[in-house]
């Protein structure tokens, strides 16, 4: 057998801490308080509170993993996955506010000049400003190298052009980061070349935010549509270096899967709690359902993948946190995640029987949020397309 097939046991290590406990309960007891008496509504109004958002921002959600020099907290990204999973128990849409925006302060804080991180990275990690990434397109969303929108430099600005497609804090955000092609493809194998990525303003000339996209899931963080019309943006806007964009776009994506997969066990252990607590509660044949075999047996398959997903996205994040490579891990972990929660939603509707699908009641709102952190950053065909990639990688070692 190829020896890069075989796992180094040093590559499983997670270690979590009393401060990752206490940052957990710190969250869960400011979700229980502040969110949950809201969250049906935010799904049924499709609008979370502004001050709402800015709360959980200065909670530390958007400051965790950011140096102390920027205002950040400097702790690890298996902190933010705990952060995450508990806000999306009780609130995934709550939860895609700052998975959304980390898609443009981590960029920030990673390619970003010094002038850059004090301007923008600043403001975002203080919790004062939202971010929004600007990746997809109406034709091109997996295939990132597909868009279409342009950016020309005009002397000291380039001016932007293009429709962007399902940008979440759309209509919210303060800082866009705006992924343009800046010069033609040099052939079909290198199309990835001559992307760039540019920091947009809100309120910058010819930038508009269209209309809002309705989805059944993840409501009140609904994304929208942006229409670029020769925006004009200072030169030093660009992140990286012109040329950069793809790389950029596909790191920032490598990493943003892990807060993706923190969504998915927040979801899934919400399906828990509620069918083992409906379980306990609801008699059937005079006996509590939690008293028949059926029922016990899918409430340990909602254990086995609950705590799956759970480890795995642990496992993911702590390889990042260590510096190892944590690609394939993320993939993995995102596919587990975001189905475990799929499937422990439809399974914590069985056990609720007709209230499974009614609407006052929580969980039908689970699968339905399950169904969009199942496509976005990279839809789950794409990581699975991934993991493939890695392990021909490893063979050819
Ligand atoms: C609620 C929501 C929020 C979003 N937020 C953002 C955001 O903030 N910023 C942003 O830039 N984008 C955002 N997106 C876009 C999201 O990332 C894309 O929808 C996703 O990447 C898929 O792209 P697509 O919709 O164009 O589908 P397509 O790429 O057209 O794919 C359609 C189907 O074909 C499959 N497929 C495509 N290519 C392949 C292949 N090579 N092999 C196998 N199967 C393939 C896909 O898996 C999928 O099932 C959001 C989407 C949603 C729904």
């Amino acid at each position: 057998m190829t020896s890069t097939l075989i796992p180094r046991t040093a590559d499983y290590e997670v270690k979590l801490t009393a401060e990752h406990e206490t940052l957990r309960n710190t969250i869960r007891d400011f979700a229980e308080k502040k969110i949950r008496p809201i969250a049906a509504q935010i799904d049924h109004n499709n609008k979370i509170p502004p001050d709402l958002i800015t709360q959980i921002a200065k909670l530390g959600l958007s400051a965790i993993t950011y140096k102390e020099e920027y205002g950040g907290l400097n702790a690890d990204l298996l902190s933010m996955v705990i952060a995450l999973e508990e806000l999306a128990r009780v609130s995934a849409a709550c939860s895609t506010v700052f998975v959304a925006s980390h898609l443009v302060s981590e960029p920030i804080n990673e390619w970003g000049n010094e002038e850059q991180k004090k301007r923008y990275l600043v403001p975002m990690v203080a919790g004062d400003k939202i971010g929004a990434h600007a990746m997809t397109e109406p034709g091109a969303g997996s295939d990132v190298a597909g868009i279409k929108s342009t950016a020309k430099l005009h002397g000291t600005h380039w001016e932007i052009t293009g429709r962007k497609m399902f940008i979440t804090n759309g209509e919210i955000a303060d800082y866009y980061l705006v992924f343009a092609r800046t010069s033609p493809a040099p052939s079909k194998a290198e199309r990835h070349k001559g992307l760039s990525a540019f920091i947009v303003e809100r309120g910058t000339e010819g930038f508009q935010v269209g209309s809002k996209i309705e989805t059944t899931g993840l409501r009140g963080s609904q994304p929208s549509e942006l229409i670029l019309d020769r925006v004009r943006v200072p030169k030093d806007n660009l992140l990286g270096k012109e040329g950069d964009g793809f790389y950029i776009g596909v790191k920032t994506y490598d990493r943003g899967r892990i807060d993706v997969s923190a969504q998915g066990v927040g979801i899934s252990q919400a399906a828990y709690e509620a069918a083992v607590s409906y379980a306990q509660t609801r008699t059937s044949f005079d006996s509590p359902l939690i008293e028949f075999q059926q029922v016990q047996y899918k409430l340990a398959e909602m254990a086995i993948g609950l705590h799956t997903a759970r480890l795995l996205t642990y496992w993911a994040a702590s390889l990042k946190d260590q510096g190892k490579d944590f690609v394939k891990a993320a993939s993995i972990a995102k596919v587990t995640a975001t189905e475990t929660a799929e499937k422990l939603a439809l399974q914590a509707m069985m056990i609720h029987g007709g209230y499974g699908v009614a609407t006052e009641y929580p969980v039908e709102r689970f699968l339905r949020d399950s169904q969009i952190i199942k496509t976005y950053e990279g839809t789950n065909d794409i990581q699975r397309l991934t993991i493939a990639k890695q392990l021909l990688r490893e063979l050819k070692r």
